[in-house]
């Protein structure tokens, strides 16, 4: 069997992965706040596991591993953005849940095994809080109820941090209400125009962090092999459940392996709305770049690297992804994959030099050993890879460049070289590379093909 190594956010340091139950490889990994669409940084907690995930199934069977990923479906961004918008909030989380599954499933993402949602484990989250208080883990005050660091001597384990440290380094504004400044919200009060259910402590709504911890429980159990996530939720997102998953369930240890992926930066600088620079996978797949170019993309930086997302890795992936596609257009797939790009992902999930390897393949020719490797990343799985789709649903794009190649001619023969002119610039412009021969006008699009802008020649 292939050995898996990985790196563990909790011991920092790789280690050889043994499963608890290798008939059942158990792995959470927290999903997204559901009220807008997915930006290409969200993207990358995604590709990462569902890669993680393919390994583990290759290795230990597809039968054979359980991956939750929830959907944090009661938030006060949420209530905020319902607010604004003048709509419901199970309006807004249901559209954006179809949002987030369209958008995942063209980067080549399998759905999970359980995708729960949080509103459907608020009474698993009721029963979680009541065992803290039980135990003198946590307590009530003004209709909240909070979790007691000081009653958890390990609390810091994952930020490998002491209690004290924490505390002088917190900017967490402190309510009065706390007994101590690091004591975090398991539930809270809810006015009447707030989203609320009913509980021991009142009308009221769940803190962030119980979520995972009742829905890791219910679904995995009290101890499983891997949580991820984004390096953000380390702290002080990991730290609570772990802190009070051990607590309510000291029989278990909640995760073995804690995994985090670095974040991603947008030609060299963070990404934010004010700099312009922010955009979200739909914005991508809309623009025609297809969804196993922005996998190929977030690949090709090991996962635990920050990784800057550029204009010119995306023309570099396309061109890459087109010769791989062209030269396993025919091909049958190998009976195996091959052992290199097995063993690269196992040491823990070395995902570009699994590439480096991919692209040895393709430079041997091999089209079934490339065809079957590359499926292990999610990469030319299927006859279309989001190329035919994103670019071209139904073949609109095609339809339309045909329409305006015809228009351009019938310019010429007017002579309207006006009009001629815009669209021989507007092609160039919008990334259709237009070449005039003895048979007529070919076509093919550019790396850089800008759907909007050919749709303005109309
Ligand atoms: P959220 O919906 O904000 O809770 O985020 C969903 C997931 O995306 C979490 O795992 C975050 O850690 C991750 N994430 C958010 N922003 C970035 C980024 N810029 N780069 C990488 N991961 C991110
Ligand atoms: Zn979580």
């Amino acid at each position: 069997m292939t050995e898996i190594t990985l790196y563990n956010t909790r011991t920092r340091r790789k280690a050889p992965f043994r499963p608890i139950d290798p008939g059942n490889v158990r792995m959470y990994v927290c999903g997204p706040t559901v009220y807008d669409r997915a930006h290409i940084g969200n993207a990358r907690p995604v590709v990462v596991f569902d890669t993680l995930f393919r390994l583990l199934r290759h290795v230990y069977g597809d039968a054979h591993v359980t991956y939750v990923r929830n959907f944090t479906d009661v938030d006060d961004k949420i209530n905020a953005r319902a607010q604004r918008d003048g709509r419901g909030i199970r309006e807004i989380t249901d559209e954006t849940i179809g949002w987030y599954h369209a958008d995942m499933d063209a980067l080549g993402a399998l759905r999970p095994t359980f995708e729960p949602r949080a509103t459907e484990y608020i009474g698993q989250m009721i029963a979680m809080c009541e065992v803290l208080i039980a135990r003198g883990h946590a307590y009530v005050a003004e209709g909240h109820v909070l979790f007691s660091v000081s009653s958890y001597p390990e609390y810091g384990r994952l930020a490998r941090r002491s209690l004290d440290e924490m505390r002088a380094g917190a900017r967490v504004e402190v309510a009065p209400y706390k007994r101590d400044p690091m004591d975090f919200v398991l539930w809270k009060p809810s006015d009447a125009d707030l989203p609320g259910w009913e509980s021991p402590w009142g009308r009221g709504r769940p803190g962030w962090h119980i979520e995972c911890s009742a829905m890791a429980h219910d679904l995995l159990g009290a101890s499983f092999d891997i949580h991820g996530g984004g390096i953000d939720l380390a702290f002080p997102h990991h730290e609570n459940e772990l802190a009070q998953s051990c607590c309510a369930h000291p029989e278990g240890s909640f995760a073995n392996v804690w995994m985090h992926n670095g974040f991603l930066q947008v030609e060299g600088e963070k990404m934010s709305k004010s700099l312009g620079n922010f955009f979200t996978v739909h914005d991508l797949l809309q623009k025609g770049v297809p969804g196993e170019v922005i996998r190929f993309v977030l690949l090709s930086t090991h996962y635990r690297a920050p990784i800057d997302w550029t204009e010119a890795k995306v023309e570099e992936a396309t061109r890459t992804l087109r010769k791989w596609r062209g030269l396993t257009a025919a091909a049958e797939p190998s009976q195996d994959v091959a052992s290199a790009v097995v063993e690269a992902l196992g040491e823990d999930l070395n995902t570009p030099a699994a590439i480096a390897e991919l692209h040895r393949l393709a430079g041997a020719g091999d089209a079934g050993g490339l065809k079957a490797s590359a499926a292990l990343l999610g990469l030319l799985t299927d006859a279309l890879g989001g190329w035919a789709e994103a670019p071209d649903a139904g073949g609109a794009v095609s339809a339309l460049i045909e329409t305006l190649i015809s228009e351009r001619s019938a310019a010429r023969k007017a002579k309207d070289f006006a009009r001629a002119d815009a669209l021989r610039d507007g092609f160039a412009a919008a990334g259709v590379v237009v070449k005039d021969t003895a048979q007529g006008a070919t076509w093919e699009l550019a790396p850089e093909f800008d759907a909007a802008k050919l749709e303005a020649l109309r």
